[in-house]
């Protein structure tokens, strides 16, 4: 069984609305009052999720404003606590912080408490326990089994989570693999040659939120007019963030449905051999300006694209597989041979000892693609000090790797 979400916006009537706040700001002083009461109790006397259940209990019978919120959603905001504190304990997080007005907005059902029905092609309806039917705008089909749904809201307003367990398909696995690159004039590389490329819109709004953030700066702080101009960056960004997301489940829903096998490079060795200079998975502190809007916003957008494509591959019964990223913008796709200097733009690598010669990006998943179950194929064969001359970052290599004269040109 896997899990998989399905998020769509919420079209809530007035007094709907009003029930929303009103549920998020319960759940949201439930679990605070839990965090603190665990806070207090500390490490050596956990207190579990039953007990803070108990309690809760008792503060509902004390406060009329406690027991108006349904009691499953203040549940659900102490288990999400008991699981943030489990995390922490296991050192797999840093301790729980409190729930903020404005940034924690949401409150959560468990699945068999909700029901969803369809109104039209382009509308469905969900029934929340104390809140009635609530329209949404439904765009993709859901399937598999309702564990639970999460109301939030951000800049863009409410919206609905559907969390859903499905079977893996028991269908025979595609043996078919593709490579993929994080593509320098392209978003996404295949070894098929294709390219995945962001919605230009993204640059675009790209420019309208820094030209909002600049007014946020000339604002007199705490002024009104600041927070209006807050509002519309976040309003910006969380639209970007749509926009990302909506690409990534599209790319990754189009990569499964024809590979079986998915091969990236491996973001720890590439964070690693880049430390010097600032690694991928955290652009920004040295990494070069001139490096792209693209590869920025691509960049921090990674991990989620991973992430979605392990699921979408999984469930058809493949696998994704990551590689290191060493040399593979330099090393030719065609005869093996590792030169920076066959990297001859951005866009263009020309191989300098056979004149193999392809899109810089393409070449790049190529040898990717051929680094699964071949780690060391490609790095053979080069008398060049490797460097990175897709990002400008320096390869620093400790030992010597490239065992000299075995060129296999
Ligand atoms: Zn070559």
């Amino acid at each position: 069984m896997i899990a998989r979400g399905f998020r769509f916006k919420l079209e809530p009537l007035p007094e709907q609305e009003a029930l929303f706040r009103q549920f998020a700001g319960v759940c949201r002083l439930v679990y605070n009052l839990g965090l603190e009461q665990k806070a207090t109790w500390g490490r050596k006397h956990r207190l579990g999720y039953v007990a803070q259940a108990a309690d809760l209990t008792r503060l509902r019978s004390e406060f009329e404003w406690v027991r108006a919120v349904y009691v499953s959603c203040q549940q659900q905001a102490l288990r999400d606590l008991d699981r943030a504190f489990q995390n922490f304990f296991a050192g797999r997080a840093s301790f729980p912080r409190p729930r903020k007005r404005g940034v924690d907005d949401s409150f959560r059902f468990p699945g068999r408490e909700a029901a969803v029905k369809p109104m039209n092609a382009k509308w469905s309806a969900v029934r929340l326990p104390k809140i009635g039917w609530v329209k949404f705008r439904d765009t993709r089909p859901m399937r598999g089994v309702l564990k639970n749904v999460t109301v939030s809201n951000d800049a863009l307003g409410w919206h609905i989570a559907f969390t859903c367990e499905i079977d893996h398909e028991a269908t025979a696995p595609n043996p078919e693999a593709v490579g993929i690159d994080r593509g320098v004039a392209t978003t996404l590389a295949l070894s098929t040659g294709e390219m995945l490329t962001l919605p230009a819109s993204l640059e675009r709004i790209e420019a309208q939120k820094r030209q909002a953030q600049r007014v946020v700066a000339r604002r007199k702080r705490g002024s009104n007019r600041r927070r209006r101009a807050q509002a519309r960056v976040a309003r910006l960004q969380a639209r970007q963030a749509r926009i990302r997301r909506d690409f990534h489940h599209r790319a990754a829903l189009d990569i499964a449905k024809r590979f079986g096998v998915a091969v990236l490079e491996d973001l720890k060795t590439r964070g690693m051999t880049a430390s010097a200079k600032g690694t991928v998975a955290e652009p920004g502190r040295n990494v070069r300006q001139k490096a792209g809007l693209n590869r920025v916003i691509l960049n921090a957008g990674w991990h989620q694209f991973a992430t979605i494509l392990t699921y979408k591959v999984e469930e058809r019964g493949g696998q994704v597989v990551s590689v290191p990223a060493r040399f593979t913008s330099q090393t030719c796709a065609a005869c093996g041979v590792v030169d920076a200097r066959s990297r001859e733009s951005q866009a263009v690598f020309t191989c300098i000892s056979c004149g193999h010669s392809d899109h810089a990006d393409t070449n790049a998943a190529i040898n990717i693609k051929r680094r699964w179950n071949t780690p060391l194929l490609d790095v053979e064969g080069s008398h060049q000090r490797p460097v990175e001359a897709s990002t400008g970052r320096d390869l620093t290599v400790s030992e010597n790797p490239l065992p000299s004269g075995r060129g296999r040109c």
